[in-house]
């Protein structure tokens, strides 16, 4: 065993999967279809689940749902007239008779069933007309003379694609598996004192259980990624990503980035001009920026903090060091109507302290656009605010100091990472602050950002009232109507959130027009707007502005406003079909009321029937106002990729880990790759290589 040794020169993990017998370029294409182009892939190409073909069944034994291996005498073969044609096959063991079923079948195959033959059949039992049937099971005749070997160990069921039978994979990992086991040419690059420590079996030990797991392996512990060989290599996939995560910190820790000193007079002005004081969590978390900025060295910090915990404040105190020592700082929201709220509040807070804002998006065209971005590009404009279209390669900085995105967890690492380029320049990289408004679950900070410091505002301001949340079934949407009504003869302003499961932008925006129409009837009295994203942005924000301005009462929007939208003196908040969202998203959204002094009411208006998980879901809602604890259950309950914003961008996607089911071992994870970094820094980049090769963006950024 090569424990700890480097890689290799000619190890086989680096063959291409054409020097396996029988592999030519069509196999080769399908085989990239499931992410597979090289052996190696081919080795972490793990089972999904397991047959046991390593023990006869007895007839009388059958179970509903199993699958089994039976083998007895054929008593019988007819084809059936019925609604559709099939093939009956009894088959009897002594211990019972059971029916195989065929629906396709060839004449050939039916004259070679005959009475009397014995016949092994592995398949499905499931009741039928006659009691329990095999539908449609593999099967082979046996000879007398030539008893036929059972299965040695469980038989793999792989992820497959159109096209590329199980048998042919089960080959091609036997192949695979042969050869290594015959070359030894899969070195192991996890330290010998971490395996023993942690009692690791070794990597090709554990791939080969997997892939050949023996009869007598615990279905239960593989079923729940329990068993040592999978937490050995998900725990290799884990220490590989957070070492890459690291080695990316490395990098950008060893470029130069402008000092920017902490003058303080243009914060201390804006302070000044504030009706409130910053909470201790706005002051720690701004200092430990400060000192950050002040560093030759590329900042990199994430900021979380529940909704309205005051991020922006803390955000554009920053961005007022950057320009207070002579360089522009660009803020990125993560949507139009985001990126305009933002423009508005600083418009608010930094005009009169004689600093220039900009604004861009994508919606920005023609000579305004050329306006801005000649502005921006001879550093007139000081605070830059803007969706993506800030990171276009037609936009130009004069002297970009500091980049802060707002919202990270929609742009993905992914984005994080292009971000970081585009503000290099003249041989320095600009500081970045990233700004999560949902609160990432410990745990899963380690995966994901640990090329990040972490700062939390873990104080919301004086004098805010929790948020009441209520269920209410759609069936008493009246009684809601009624509640809406009430609160704004009372002067009080509300949000009626429309939401639809399809990710399509104009249905979500037919589902809220229809709503508007409809509370317009129901509601006479009330002054109500109507806002979503197919909005011209001009239209946007005057809809925006009457209501900040009181002059709307009720606003029905779509899932828009899930973000940034301040507007205090709102305190009702109805979300129709809640059931369908994500509980951060529902958060994130409820976050928009509760920002005055008074009580704030939510209303989720759920269809019936309502889901046990639904159910669940929405009572978590209903007992908590913690965005943190809410953001553990839903990672337990939806899992990393929609936490993270990842899912469509497939690169936090883990071989075999998994965030939510393996997230347990992070802190240990942590602590070894920490020593590794320390003590034996060559097996890094052999580690980054084997696992995160595909993801080659994701290292090399
Ligand atoms: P979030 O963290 O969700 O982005 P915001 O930055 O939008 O929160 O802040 C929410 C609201 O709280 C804004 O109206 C902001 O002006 C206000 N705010 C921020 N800091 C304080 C504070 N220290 N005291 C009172 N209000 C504050
Ligand atoms: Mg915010």
């Amino acid at each position: 065993m090569m424990q700890g040794s480097p890689p290799a020169s000619a190890s086989l993990e680096q063959l291409p999967l054409t020097q396996l017998k029988g592999v030519g370029p069509a196999l080769v294409e399908k085989l990239n279809t499931l992410g597979i182009s090289t052996v190696l892939d081919l080795l972490f190409h793990l089972p999904l689940r397991y047959q046991d073909r390593t023990r006869l069944t007895p007839i009388g034994a059958l179970r509903h749902g199993s699958d089994v291996v039976i083998e007895g005498v054929i008593a019988g073969c007819a084809v059936m007239l019925g609604k559709r044609r099939s093939l009956l096959v009894k088959v009897q063991d002594g211990t019972g008779l059971t029916n195989l079923r065929f629906f396709h079948f060839s004449n050939a195959q039916k004259n070679a069933l005959t009475t009397g033959s014995r016949i092994r059949c592995f398949g499905e039992a499931r009741w039928g007309k006659g009691g329990l049937e095999l539908n449609h099971p593999e099967y082979q005749l046996l000879q007398e003379a030539m008893p036929l070997p059972l299965a040695m160990h469980l038989t793999p069921v792989y992820p497959a694609t159109e096209g590329l039978q199980q048998t042919r994979l089960r080959k091609l990992l036997e192949q695979v598996l042969e050869k290594l086991q015959s070359s030894g040419a899969l070195p192991d690059y996890l330290p010998a004192v971490l395996c023993r420590q942690e009692r690791f079996i070794g990597l090709l030990e554990a791939l080969q259980l997997l892939h050949q797991p023996p009869p007598d392996i615990s279905l239960h512990h593989l079923e729940h990624g329990q068993h040592p060989a999978q937490i050995r290599l998900v725990f290799e996939e884990l220490l590989a990503n957070y070492l890459s995560l690291r080695r990316l910190r490395d990098e950008a820790q060893s470029q130069a980035a402008p000092a920017l000193q902490h003058h303080t007079n243009l914060q201390q002005r804006l302070l000044q001009s504030l009706p409130f004081e910053l909470t201790a969590a706005q002051l720690r978390v701004s200092r430990e920026i400060a000192n950050d900025l002040a560093k030759p060295l590329p900042m990199l910090r994430l900021v979380q903090g529940d909704v309205g915990s005051g991020k922006t404040l803390v955000a554009v105190l920053a961005a007022l060091q950057a320009v207070e020592s002579g360089y522009q700082a660009a803020l990125m929201a993560p949507t139009e109507i985001l990126a305009e709220q933002h423009f508005l509040n600083l418009d608010q807070w930094l005009t009169p302290l004689g600093v220039e804002l900009g604004f861009l998006s994508g919606k920005i065209k023609g000579k305004k656009r050329q306006q801005v971005l000649h502005d921006l590009a001879g550093g007139k404009i000081q605070v830059m605010v803007g969706t993506h279209a800030l990171f276009q390669e037609e936009v130009q900085f004069g002297l970009l100091g500091l980049v802060i995105v707002d919202e990270q967890h929609r742009f993905g690492v992914h984005q994080r990472l292009t971000l970081r380029e585009k503000g290099k320049h003249a041989g320095t990289w600009p500081h970045q602050l990233i700004m999560t408004a949902t609160p990432i679950p410990r745990t899963l900070t380690m995966s994901a950002y640990a090329d990040l410091d972490c700062s939390i505002i873990d104080e919301l301001p004086p004098g805010r009232t929790p948020v009441n949340t209520v269920l209410i079934s759609a069936q008493r949407r009246g009684d809601v109507v009624e509640r809406i009504s009430t609160a704004c003869k009372h002067g009080r302003q509300a949000y009626w959130v429309c939401t639809l499961i399809e990710e399509s932008e104009t249905l979500q925006c037919q589902a809220a027009e229809a709503t508007f129409a409809d509370l317009q009837q129901a509601l006479p009295d009330v002054r109500i707007g109507l806002i979503h994203g197919r909005m011209k942005p001009k239209q946007k924000a005057e809809i925006m502005a009457a209501f900040k301005a009181g002059s709307l009462q009720l606003l029905v929007a779509t899932t828009v406003i899930e973000v940034g939208v301040d507007v205090p003196n709102a305190s009702v908040m109805v979300i129709e079909n809640p059931e369908r969202l994500g509980l951060s998203q529902l958060h994130q959204l409820r976050g928009r009321v509760g920002r005055g002094s008074q009580e704030s009411h939510c209303l989720l208006l759920y269809q019936t029937p309502l889901s046990e998980a639904g159910k669940l879901r929405l009572g978590i809602m209903r007992e908590s106002n913690d965005g943190f604890y809410i953001a553990e259950k839903d990672l337990e309950i939806r899992g990393p990729g929609e936490i993270l914003g990842t899912r469509q961008t497939g690169l936090m996607a883990f071989r075999i880990a998994d965030l939510t089911r393996d997230s347990y071992l992070q802190p240990k994870v942590k602590l070894w790759a920490e020593k590794i970094r320390a003590q034996q820094p060559e097996l890094v980049e052999p580690l980054i290589k084997r696992w995160l090769a595909n993801a080659e963006q994701y290292g090399n950024v």
